[in-house]
């Protein structure tokens, strides 16, 4: 079975079990406060799987580094408020399939 196919079967739970992360100390997303709190719906609360976005006394609060790299919040936020990068190489998420 190849590495790909591999990965497919497993289930989401397990594929993040064996996940570590090489935190960067420079945040490789950050979020415009002011635009977070005039946002009406704050999706990114709800939507992003890593919970790095939580609501706390109606304020968004905002840590990078459990980030999954998947990239939700820069295209479902309708703020333009996400500043998104992919961290530098060699950090961040790394997944690992078998
Ligand atoms: S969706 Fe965008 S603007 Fe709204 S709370 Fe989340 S990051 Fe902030
Ligand atoms: S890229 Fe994905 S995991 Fe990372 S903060 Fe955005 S929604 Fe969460």
């Amino acid at each position: 079975m190849s590495e790909g196919a591999r990965a497919q079967r497993m289930k989401v739970e397990d594929l993040l079990q064996r996940t570590t992360w090489d935190v960067d100390p420079r945040p490789h997303i950050t979020v415009d406060a002011d635009k977070c709190a005039r946002c009406p719906t704050k999706p990114c609360v709800l939507l992003c799987p890593a919970g790095c976005y939580t609501e706390v006394e109606g304020s968004v609060v905002f840590s990078y580094e459990g980030c999954l790299e998947c990239g939700t919040c820069r295209v479902i936020c309708p703020m333009g408020a996400v500043t998104w990068n992919y961290p530098v190489s060699g950090r961040g998420v790394q997944y690992r399939t078998s």
